[in-house]
């Protein structure tokens, strides 16, 4: 599946809120969003009247872009979602948390979703024992997440556990920070999701316009 390769302190800058996308530099005064709290582009500093369109338009591409997935992709979510028994926004946002680029950023072994992305199509994980490289499986209640053996040692890994240090493990989730493992416990609630604050709600009114 394709991936965005762009630069991503402009797409925090159009939707005005930090996506955390690069790691330590988000914490730092070096973010783009914080030096310059505009949109990008020659005329990001001009007036800007948001419609109501436009609104849901921005909030759907905020979780698109936190969660690092392409429209076809997202799109395929939300068709997903729609499908199931609970409300819509809270079934898809369940989704892409299940996403397994995703729970390895949760768990800490890298620093961002995209990085993520890196370590599992590059095989340095398994699953329950087997090794998997597709970052969007989808990860079960229940399933055991480990970095290899040999594969323990790569700077990028060890550097993103000490960036977790500050950071309490997700309520979901347990982890061995030591061993460089551990468990999808269950699925999030809603209120655990909430950094930075998604409109679920938004996303299903952009689709089902
Ligand atoms: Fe760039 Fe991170 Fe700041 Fe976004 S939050 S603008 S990715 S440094």
């Amino acid at each position: 599946m394709a991936r965005y390769i762009g630069p991503v302190c402009k797409l925090c800058r159009r939707d005005g809120t930090k996506l955390y996308l690069k790691g330590a530099r988000c914490f730092s005064e070096k973010c783009s969003v914080t030096r310059r709290p505009y949109p990008p582009g020659q005329h990001g500093q001009g007036r800007i009247k948001m419609s109501e369109y436009g609104l849901r338009l921005r909030e759907k591409q905020k979780v698109r872009r936190i969660y690092g997935v392409l429209e076809k992709q997202f799109r395929g979510y939300y068709a997903s979602a729609s499908a199931l028994r609970g409300r819509t926004g809270e079934e898809m946002l369940g989704l892409l948390e299940r996403r397994l680029d995703n729970v390895v950023h949760r768990m800490g072994f890298a620093a961002t979703r995209r990085q993520a992305r890196q370590l599992v199509r590059h095989n340095h994980l398994l699953i329950n024992g087997k090794r998997v490289n597709i970052p969007s499986y989808r990860v079960n209640p229940g399933d055991k997440i480990e970095v290899r053996e040999k594969s323990k040692k790569i700077a990028y890994i060890q550097a993103a556990i000490a960036l977790t240090d500050s950071r309490p493990t997700p309520t979901w989730l347990e982890v061995d920070r030591e061993k460089l493992e551990g468990v999808f416990k269950s699925m999030p609630a809603r209120d655990e999701l909430n950094e930075p604050s998604l409109r679920e709600q938004y996303v299903v009114e952009y689709y089902s316009r």
